[in-house]
């Protein structure tokens, strides 16, 4: 059964460099905040096509013996996060198969709104399918096309698909990248400039994949817009009609890394206008700012200076957590959090705190912070959520529950508030979020706040029953 939703990845790209295995692996590296679960690189030497994934971090996976197995000047990368029940590594991608366009293989992030329908139609028609994922439905339009050219069956493929997807493609002898017509994920590209004048073309999710590689950000690819690029240079072709932009703003909120450019706006910006925003909107008088790191660090930053109260970073992450630690026998209360995060007693102790997240989803991660920082000594603890509270899922390729399992979806702010037993809580206005990511012309999807979704999504309470299915 088709019951995951294609969240939270990050892709690369790489065409013409000798070492393009190794230059996607920066990428990935670079993109690891996108997906821990499993990663993967498939690369072309112009015959055959060589593809590693394996489940788990990106540097722990590409070992200089697996990069060595993956030879040629082009290659695709792909960083997964997926929850748990799905963590096998039949999803992990790329997919790449040999059919009767050739050799291909492909990467996705984002999520395919109509995939379920699509593969029920495939199936009756024969197909098989290996996986869960819907990015493999894509491959199966690919290769049934009758379209002759690579391009022409992808545009093809691309047309029936409805939702969000940031794809890049690998083929014998060239690489093909393509963003939906609302460009719901990002996806940038640039270039590297190697001896002998010959250029490198690279495409990843985030631009600070390409600050590790050293190549230059030349911009978007942009919504509905399909890009080839072979010996004959680079293509760019628009395969679909104008839409509304629908560029998640959750990327800006959260979930891109302060140090890229996203959707063309540098993502430390928008962070730190949310922060200045929120302090203008929610003020409180207190003693000092103080982040949930790492998602809340630059809208705290924006919220101190703003509101000219002190920052301070009296909640310290471990960096090290990793999967497998020893759970005493003895239960101790909230040991997942306390092994996460530690107060900065002095800091504290007798002060009157302004705590400030990027988000509540269900409420239980923010009570436990909210109650270790006044077991700490804080006089008052008040939250500040530098975004508006998240009322309905995304079918878009965030991770986000089911409505029943969404705080903000069933109670009010106060209820909330009491919850997470704050003594004040405030979120960002919808217009505020606007303004922070300067969005003059409506080219953001809003649709976690709102509930507006920029598609119509006719299966819509198939695609909530999957989000309960998997929880
Ligand atoms: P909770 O209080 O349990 O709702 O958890 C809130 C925390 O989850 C905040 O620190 C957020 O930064 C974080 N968060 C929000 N959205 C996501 C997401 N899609 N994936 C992972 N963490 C998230």
């Amino acid at each position: 059964m088709l019951d995951k939703f294609r969240e939270e990845c990050g892709v690369v790209a790489i065409y013409g460099h000798p070492e393009a295995a190794n230059l996607a692996y920066l990428g990935l590296y670079a993109l690891q905040h996108r997906g821990q679960e499993s990663a993967g690189i498939a690369s072309s030497d112009g015959r055959n096509i060589h593809c590693h994934k394996s489940m788990g971090h990106v540097a722990d996976i590409f070992t200089p013996e697996v990069l060595g197995r993956l030879p040629g000047e082009l290659a695709i990368g792909h960083t997964r996060y997926s929850t748990a029940g799905d963590t096998v590594l039949l999803n992990a991608q790329p997919f790449s198969v040999a059919c009767n366009k050739g050799r291909i293989a492909v990467a996705h992030n984002g999520n395919i709104t109509n995939a379920l329908e699509l593969r029920r139609e495939l199936e009756r028609e024969g197909s098989i399918f290996q996986a869960s994922s819907d990015t493999e439905v894509i491959l199966h339009l690919v290769a049934r096309s009758r379209e002759r050219t690579l391009s022409g069956a992808l545009r093809e493929a691309l047309l029936q698909l409805e939702g969000a997807f940031s794809l890049v493609f690998l083929a014998q002898d060239h690489v093909l990248v393509a963003r939906d017509p609302h460009g719901f994920r990002p996806l940038a590209f640039g270039r590297l400039e190697l001896s002998g004048g010959r250029i490198c073309y690279v495409f990843a999710s985030e631009t600070c994949a390409f600050d590790l590689i050293s190549a230059a950000y030349l911009g978007d690819v942009e919504p509905g817009e399909m890009v080839s690029v072979g010996s004959e240079g680079m293509t760019r072709e628009r395969y679909a009609p104008v839409r509304d932009r629908a560029q998640c703003v959750f990327e800006h909120v959260y979930f891109a890394r302060p140090d890229s450019i996203v959707f063309g706006r540098p993502v430390q910006e928008s962070r730190e206008m949310l922060g200045r925003l929120l302090a203008r909107e929610c003020p409180v008088d207190a003693d000092v700012v103080v982040p949930v790191p790492h998602s809340g660090v630059a809208a705290a930053i924006g919220y101190a200076a703003e509101a000219g109260i002190p920052f301070r970073q009296a909640l310290i992450r471990n960096h090290y957590v990793g999967r497998t630690f020893i759970e005493p026998s003895q239960a101790i209360r909230d040991f997942g959090v306390k092994l996460k995060l530690n107060p900065v007693r002095h800091l504290l102790e007798g002060r009157r705190v302004i705590l400030v997240d990027d988000s509540i989803v269900r409420g239980t991660t923010s009570r436990k912070i909210v109650r270790m920082v006044r077991g700490a000594g804080a006089r008052e603890v008040h939250m500040r959520i530098s975004c508006p509270p998240t009322v309905s899922p995304c079918f878009y390729g965030v991770d986000t529950p089911s409505l029943a399992e969404l705080i903000a979806a069933n109670n009010t702010v106060e209820e909330i508030r009491r919850f997470v037993e704050a003594d004040s809580l405030g979120y960002l206005s919808l217009s505020a979020l606007r303004e922070s990511v300067a969005d003059e012309n409506h080219d953001y999807c809003y649709a976690c706040y709102t509930g507006g979704y920029p598609t119509d999504l006719v299966n819509i309470e198939e695609l909530m029953g999957a989000k309960d299915r998997r929880r």
